[in-house]
C-alpha cells in the first residue's frame, strides 16, 4: 500500500512536532488542520495535522501509523496555523499547548458523549432564538464621536475607549458591531469572567437575537461543540465570550472588543500563559480586524501605548443614565471616634449610617471586601499558635458555617480545633476579617433587612450565581456583602450605596502593579452605585486614606495618579517600560531548587553575555513569596530585558538547556507575568 507521511502537533510539552506514516486512505480524508488520534507511547493522543513531510529523520521501523481520523473538518486553516506560531515563539510555549487552548478538543462523536453532558442549558439555546431585537437607543454626542473615531477611514490602530462605568461603552460596542454585521463582517467581544456576568451576554443576544454565541471555559463539552458550530457553520456572527473566544473559529473578522481591558482575569495563569488582550491585537492585525479595547480604568500598559502613537484613544466623561455623579467619600479609620462600635475597627458610623438611610430609602447597598471566610486565620492567644497548611506556606482561612479552616491554594480543609494542639488552652479566637463576619455583623445590626452574600464560598454553581443575580435584580435584596464578584460589570439601577470595608487591603501585596490594581478594584466596585435616577453615595474606609490610589479613585482625578505612577515604573524600570519574564522552579526539596534555581540564572547570565547581543537583566532568584504550595517549594527569578525578543531569546536558551539537563526541578517560563505570588 502506498503511504505518505504526516506531520502533527500533539498537546505535551514537546518543542518538536511529530511524524506518523499515513495511509492512502487516510491521507484522502484529512488536510492541514484535520483532528486525528495517533498512537503515542503506551496510549493514544488527540493531535492535528499541520503537514504532510516529504523526509523525515525517524528510521523507518520507529515511525508508527496514524489511522483514526477524528473529523473530516479541518478545524483551523494554513493562515491561523501562521499565527498559532507565531504565538508559540512569543510565548515561548510549545505549538501544542498553543493548539490546545486554541482549538479545543471537541466531542465530535456525540453518541460517546455522558448522557449528563447532553442537554444544554436553557439560556445557551435563548441565543439561538431568533425574535425582536431591543432597540439600539440613539447615542449621545460623546458616543457617537467615539463610534466616528473608531469608524476613521484611515486610521486603523487600535482604539482605547476610555469611558466612566456606565457611560455607555457596551452601546458603542453594540453599535459598532451592527455596523460590521450589515458590512457582511463578524465581531468577537472578549469579556473578563464572563459567567459572573450573564447580563452582558443577555444584552447582546437581545440586541442581536439568533446570532450571538457565547464561548467560555464553564461550557459542557456538547454546549461548546454547538457553539462551536454555529460559528464555524456562520449563524452566530457574535461571539461572546471570555479570554479563549479570542480563537473564535470566525471567518470575516471585522472587531474585536475588548471589555474592561484592563482585568487581569485575561491573563491565563497555566500552561499556555497568553493575555488575551494582546493576543486580540495581534489577531486582529492578521486578520485585518479593528480593535476596540473599553475599560473605565485602562491598563498602564495601554496608557503607555497611547503615549507612544501605538493606539488611538476616545473618553468618555459623562454617565448616560445618572442625574448626578456618585458623592465619594474617604473614612479615616485610624480615627477612634469614627467606629461604630470600639470592637469593630472595620465598622465606622458613616457606613451604618449610610446603610441604615438607603434601607429608610427602600434602596439597595453592596459592602464589598476582597476576602473570603470569616477570619484571616485562627490564632491561640494563650500561646500564639495558629494553624497552618500542611501542604503550603499560608495560613488556613478561618470560615463559621460550616465551621472548617481552609486553604485557598490546595483547598486543603479540616475541622477547627476545639482546644490548642499546641497548649490545650480553649482561647482560640479568629484573627482578621472575611466576608462571612462581616454579613453577620450586619445581620446583628440590620436584623430586618434582606442580606445576600456574592462570594466564591457561598455562591458556588452558576446556577446559585444566576440565583442571587436575579434575586439583586427583582430587588429582593437590601444589602449584599461581596467580594471582587460584586465589583464587576453589574448594572443595578436599584444601587444607591457602595461600600468599601477596607480600600486599602491590595495596596500591601508585593507586586508592581499594586496601586494600579487597587484603584482599578476601587473604581469599578464604586461603580455599582447610583448607576440611574438613584444618586449613589461610595463610602471608602481606609487606613491610608491619603494612598495616591485611593484618592484617585474617590475624586476620579486620574491623570495625575497614573503620571506618577509611570514617573515611578520607568524610574524602576518596570512595565510599561521594560519587559519581564517570571521564572519559576520548583521541587519538594527546599536545597534542590534553591540550588538549581541559582545555577541555572548564573549559567542563563555567562551565556547571554558571552552572546553579547541580548542585554538582559536577572533579578533574583529568591523564594517565591508564597514559598511553599502543595507541599512543592518555589523559588522564581524575574528576566528583564529594553525589548521581547532579548526576553524570548533568553527564555529559549534555558529552556533548552533544560531539556538537554533533564533536571527533577520544575521550571516554568511566564512571559509578560501579571501574577508574581
Ligand atoms: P458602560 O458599558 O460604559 O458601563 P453601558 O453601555 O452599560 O455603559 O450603559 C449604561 C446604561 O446606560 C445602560 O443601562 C445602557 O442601556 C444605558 N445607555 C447607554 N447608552 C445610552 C443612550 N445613548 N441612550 C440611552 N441609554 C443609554
Ligand atoms: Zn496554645
Ligand atoms: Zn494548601
Amino acid at each position: 500500500m502506498n503511504e505518505t507521511l504526516g506531520e502533527v502537533s500533539v498537546p505535551l510539552p514537546l518543542e518538536r512536532t511529530l511524524h506518523y506514516r499515513v495511509s492512502e486512505e487516510v491521507r484522502a480524508s484529512v488536510a492541514l488542520g484535520s483532528p486525528l488520534e495517533v498512537p503515542f507511547r503506551n496510549g493514544t493522543l488527540h493531535a492535528y495535522v499541520l503537514g504532510f513531510p516529504e523526509t523525515t529523520d525517524i528510521p523507518e521501523s520507529k515511525l508508527k501509523s496514524a489511522t483514526t481520523v477524528l473529523a473530516a473538518e479541518p478545524l483551523f486553516d494554513a493562515d491561523a496555523l501562521t499565527f498559532y506560531r507565531w504565538l508559540a515563539e512569543y510565548y515561548c510555549t510549545p505549538l501544542g499547548e498553543v493548539l490546545s487552548t486554541a482549538v479545543p478538543k471537541l466531542p465530535w462523536d456525540e453518541s460517546k458523549m455522558p448522557a449528563r453532558a447532553r442537554k444544554p442549558s436553557a439560556f445557551l439555546l435563548g441565543l439561538e432564538k431568533e425574535g425582536v431585537p431591543t432597540q439600539a437607543p440613539p447615542l449621545s454626542d460623546e458616543q457617537q464621536n467615539a463610534l466616528a473615531t473608531f469608524q476613521d477611514p484611515i486610521d486603523r490602530r487600535p482604539l482605547l475607549l476610555q469611558g466612566v462605568t456606565g457611560s455607555g461603552k457596551t452601546e458603542v460596542y453594540m453599535a459598532a458591531i451592527a455596523a460590521e454585521l450589515d458590512a457582511g463582517r463578524t465581531a468577537i467581544v472578549l469579556v473578563p469572567e464572563i459567567a459572573l456576568t450573564p447580563q452582558v451576554l443577555r444584552r447582546f443576544s437581545e440586541r442581536f437575537p439568533g446570532k450571538v454565541a457565547c464561548l467560555h471555559s464553564g461550557l459542557t463539552p456538547k454546549e461548546r461543540l454547538r457553539q462551536w458550530r454555529r460559528i464555524r457553520d456562520g449563524s452566530a456572527r457574535i461571539v461572546v465570550g471570555a479570554r479563549s473566544a479570542v480563537f473564535a473559529p470566525v471567518t470575516q473578522l471585522g472587531l474585536l472588543v475588548v471589555d474592561e481591558e484592563h482585568e487581569s482575569s485575561y491573563k491565563q495563569e497555566d500552561s499556555f500563559r497568553y493575555h488575551a488582550r494582546d493576543v486580540a491585537i495581534a489577531r486582529a492585525r492578521q486578520m485585518g480586524a479593528r480593535v476596540m479595547l473599553g475599560s473605565a480604568t485602562p491598563s498602564f500598559e495601554s496608557l503607555r501605548n497611547v503615549e507612544t502613537g501605538k493606539f488611538r484613544r476616545v473618553q468618555l466623561h459623562k454617565r448616560v443614565r445618572a442625574a448626578v455623579a456618585s458623592v465619594v467619600r474617604i473614612v479615616d479609620m485610624r480615627d477612634r471616634n469614627r467606629r461604630y462600635r470600639q470592637d469593630l475597627a472595620w465598622l465606622s458610623v458613616d457606613l451604618v449610617d449610610a446603610l441604615q438611610k438607603t434601607l429608610n430609602d427602600g434602596h439597595q447597598a453592596m459592602v464589598f471586601l476582597n476576602r473570603l471566610g470569616y477570619a484571616q486565620y485562627l490564632v491561640c492567644t494563650d500561646c500564639g499558635e495558629n494553624w497552618k497548611c500542611k501542604h503550603c506556606d499560608v495560613t488556613l482561612t478561618y470560615y463559621r458555617r460550616p465551621a472548617e479552616l481552609r486553604c485557598h491554594y490546595c483547598n486543603y480543609r479540616r475541622r477547627p480545633p476545639d482546644l490548642c494542639e499546641k497548649c490545650s488552652s480553649d482561647k482560640l479566637e479568629p484573627v482578621g476579617l472575611g466576608t462571612e463576619q462581616i454579613e453577620e455583623t450586619l445581620r446583628e445590626i440590620f436584623p430586618t433587612a434582606r442580606l445576600a452574600r456574592l462570594d466564591r464560598a457561598a455562591v458556588k454553581t452558576r446556577r446559585e450565581l444566576e440565583d442571587t443575580l436575579m434575586r439583586i435584580e427583582r430587588r429582593e435584596v437590601d444589602i449584599v456583602v461581596g467580594t471582587q464578584m460584586l465589583a464587576k460589570g453589574h448594572d443595578y439601577p436599584g444601587v444607591a450605596l457602595v461600600g468599601v470595608v477596607l480600600a486599602d487591603a491590595s495596596l500591601a501585596v508585593p507586586d508592581f502593579r499594586a496601586a494600579e490594581r487597587t484603584y482599578q478594584l476601587l473604581t469599578q466596585v464604586s461603580g455599582r452605585a447610583g448607576r440611574a435616577e438613584i444618586p449613589g453615595t461610595v463610602i471608602l474606609q481606609a487606613m491610608q486614606p491619603e494612598a495616591p490610589a485611593i484618592v484617585a479613585a474617590a475624586t476620579g482625578r486620574f491623570e495625575g495618579f497614573c503620571k506618577t505612577e509611570l514617573e515611578a515604573r520607568q524610574a524602576f524600570r518596570y512595565p510599561p517600560f521594560t519587559k519581564l519574564a517570571l521564572v519559576r522552579f520548583s521541587h519538594r526539596n527546599e536545597s534542590t531548587v534553591q540550588q538549581f534555581a541559582r545555577d541555572a540564572m548564573l549559567r542563563l547570565l555567562r551565556a547571554s553575555r558571552e552572546a553579547g547581543v541580548i542585554r538582559l537583566e536577572v533579578l533574583g532568584p529568591s523564594p517565591a513569596p508564597i514559598g511553599r504550595v502543595e507541599a512543592m517549594h518555589r523559588w522564581q527569578a524575574l528576566l528583564r530585558a529594553e525589548k521581547s525578543s532579548d526576553i524570548q531569546a533568553a527564555v529559549r536558551w534555558l529552556q533548552t538547556w533544560i531539556e538537554k539537563e533533564k533536571p527533577s526541578v520544575k521550571v516554568s517560563a511566564d512571559i509578560d507575568p501579571m501574577n508574581f505570588l
